[in-house]
């Protein structure tokens, strides 16, 4: 059998396990990467990307279909489009194939060395991979485990025929013409969207009374109204009990306790993402765990002297951004450098439509620490919003009431996704409101809200 040696050895190239392999072949690390599949992950080849490409292509399909006829107030006319999702999807395919190569590239750029295979744990040194010409043990002083998630099956509607995951949805080669998601959190909401935009008829099934159940509802009603401008029916407080025998429904128990059937091609189950924690031999070695996520403290070191473990695996916000600072950050470590990571401003992008963003504290997390000044400013009084037709939504932002200190920014409208970063960073520099509401936005932008909410919490908003 081969053996080999380093001195850090990553599981998993999503993008944790890829970022962290790349700082630390950056700094001189000698570092291995083990990868089953191909480079990028879940986020690049079932997630992030191909997610957003279909709803690229969805959004443009919308817009132009709302151009047929001649009753677009734009002043634009165009012959009924028609859409062939097996090129869409050959596009978005191209798209994630560019990028796989792209991560290859970068890796051995970085001097690090890519196995392809799957590690399993012989102990807490030493990993073997079983790859395409046979089996490889990898010695090495430090382990990261980035292994990630993997879609959550329901019991009684197991993957197969109808009943799909978003892996599957992303690669289909028709729209169905009736779609039941079940599960209205962002994943499942961001997909249904998509289909519905391309023609499908949705129905969305949320056991709780809400959807997009971790945001507060002042966030969530643009999104809310949308489903419904788009036809998509959404049942609340109602539960998927099943598929029907012929195969071609979903079974529901309705919020009143009834049974129900959602007639259905094709059932997206969308109910969350679980830690990939088995078939790599965690019995091997002596993690602790938290719940179904390995432990980690805030440098990501497991309860074992060695191994890290970062990103989906080690538990929520399941994001790809949380997973790459935390593989940077993990590399830095392991070579020597002073690294910690600052939480708190993680944000969370949900693309929607329109789209939600949150960072930092939520105003009622906020109002439980004490007294919080909350300024919102809405994009119906924002000249650029109304230019794109997108006036439904806002910016809020939510200080401390004492020093203006700015603890948390949620954003929700069309194209706020770009917003993020100019939140993310308001926080990590620690701004008050002062440093916003004086920050000299470019006019006519979306930005222009954010200045606005902060003046409106300052109690001198100009623009409302
Ligand atoms: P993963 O990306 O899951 O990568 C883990 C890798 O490890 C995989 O490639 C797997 O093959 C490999 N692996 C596992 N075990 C082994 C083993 N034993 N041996 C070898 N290889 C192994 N996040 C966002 O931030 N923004 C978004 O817009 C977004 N959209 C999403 C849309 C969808 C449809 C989905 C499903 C997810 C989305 N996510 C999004 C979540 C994001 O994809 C994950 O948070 C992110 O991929 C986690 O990164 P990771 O490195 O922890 O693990």
């Amino acid at each position: 059998m081969k053996e080999i040696s380093c001195k850090l050895l990553v599981i998993g190239a999503g993008p944790g396990g890829y970022i962290c392999a790349i700082r630390a072949g950056q700094l001189g690390v000698d570092t291995v990467i083990v990868e089953a599949g191909k480079p990028g992950g879940t986020c690049l080849n079932v997630g992030c990307i191909p997610s957003k490409a279909l709803i690229h292509a969805a959004e443009e399909f919308e817009k132009v279909s709302h151009m047929a006829g001649g009753k677009s107030p734009l002043g634009i006319s165009v012959t009924a489009p028609a859409l062939d999702l097996a090129r869409t999807v050959a596009w978005k395919d191209g798209i994630v194939s560019r990028l796989n190569s792209g991560v290859a590239g970068l890796l051995k750029k970085a001097g690090v060395k890519t196995v392809q295979g799957w590690a399993t744990f012989r102990d807490g040194k030493t990993v073997e991979v079983e790859t395409e010409t046979g089996s490889q043990m990898i010695h090495a002083e430090t382990i990261v485990i980035a292994t990630g998630s993997a879609p959550v099956e329901l019991p009684f509607l197991p993957f197969g025929g109808p009943v799909i995951s978003s892996t599957q949805a992303l690669a289909l080669s028709e729209v169905p013409r009736k779609l039941a998601v079940v599960g209205g959190g962002y994943i499942g909401l961001e997909l249904g969207m998509a289909f519905a935009k391309m023609g499908a008829k949705v129905t969305v099934v949320e056991a709780l009374p809400r959807v997009l159940a971790q945001y507060d509802a002042e966030l969530t009603r643009p999104v809310v109204k949308r489903l419904a401008a788009l036809g998509i029916e959404v049942m609340t407080d109602a539960k998927a009990k099943g598929l029907s025998t012929k195969g071609d429904a979903l079974l529901v128990e309705t919020a009143d306790r009834k049974s129900a059937k959602v007639a259905a091609d094709k059932i997206l189950v969308t109910v969350g993402r679980k830690p990939v924690t088995e078939g790599w031999g965690l019995d091997q070695i002596d993690l602790d765990m938290s719940g179904k996520f390995i432990k980690v403290d805030d440098q990501c070191r497991t309860s074992m002297r060695g191994i890290f473990a970062i990103g989906d695996v080690t538990g929520e916000p399941m994001l790809a951004h949380r997973a790459m600072a935390q593989g940077e950050m993990v590399a830095e470590i392991v070579a020597g450098h002073k690294r910690g990571w600052d939480k708190r401003s993680i944000p969370a992008v949900c693309f929607t439509d329109p789209e939600l963003v949150t960072s930092g504290l939520s105003p009622e997390e906020a109002k439980a620490q004490g007294e919080v000044k909350i300024g919102l400013f809405p994009f119906a009084a924002n000249g650029r919003a109304m230019t794109k037709m997108g006036e439904d939504g806002f910016v809020r932002v939510v200080a401390r009431a004492d020093n203006h200190l700015v603890l948390g920014i949620q954003a929700v409208g069309q194209g706020v996704s770009e917003l993020s970063a100019a939140f993310g960073l308001a926080l990590e520099m620690g701004a008050r409101l002062e440093d916003i509401a004086g920050t000299i936005h470019a006019h006519p932008t979306q930005g222009e809200g954010f200045q606005e909410a902060a003046l409106k919490a300052l109690g001198h908003a100009l623009h409302i």
